[in-house]
């Protein structure tokens, strides 16, 4: 079973990276099954171009893939993606590791962080994974410098997530 969020509770977009060359939604699902959870931790991804293993291992980008925001777990329910924070954050994971990401990808997940702090009253920011442990380094991506690229209302004109 899993534990609902409750939309009141969410105070945190936390971003993450996959530090892997590829991967999509089925993928993670796999991985976090493996772990024993409750199927992706994630609740969106933002693929690049190498959706699954055999994109990347045969060299062939499929660039239909590159920075699409893809539906994870509900956001009705709490996800696994931050320790002792799930239960106020929604977790959005860019495939790639330190020094992949495509600009595509970065600027589908600043439009995806603005739309989501739009339907959530207490947002406060949007935060890296690395924010909340010092184990961590992931996202790989300075955030202070990303939060800079969180888009004004107007940019998101006709921008719009999967159901
Ligand atoms: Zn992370």
């Amino acid at each position: 079973m899993s534990t609902l969020l409750n939309p009141q509770d969410v105070k945190w977009i936390v971003l993450h990276c996959s530090a892997s060359y590829y991967g999509d939604v089925a993928t993670f699902n796999d991985w976090h099954e493996k772990k024993g959870w409750n199927g992706i931790g994630y609740h969106w991804v933002i693929t690049s171009c190498y959706p699954t293993e055999d994109h990347y291992r045969n060299n062939q980008p499929d660039m239909a893939f590159d920075g699409v925001i893809h539906k994870g777990r509900s956001e009705q329910f709490r996800g696994a993606h931050v320790r002792g924070h799930n239960w106020q954050s929604i977790g959005v994971v860019l495939t790639g590791k330190k020094g992949t990401f495509s600009s595509k990808q970065l600027y589908s997940a600043a439009k995806l962080c603005t739309l989501i702090s739009l339907r959530f009253p207490h947002i406060e920011s949007v935060k890296g994974h690395y924010e909340f442990t010092d184990l961590k380094t992931c996202p790989d991506i300075d955030m202070d410098y990303f939060r800079k690229w969180i888009q004004p209302k107007g940019v998101l004109e006709g921008f719009t997530t999967p159901e």
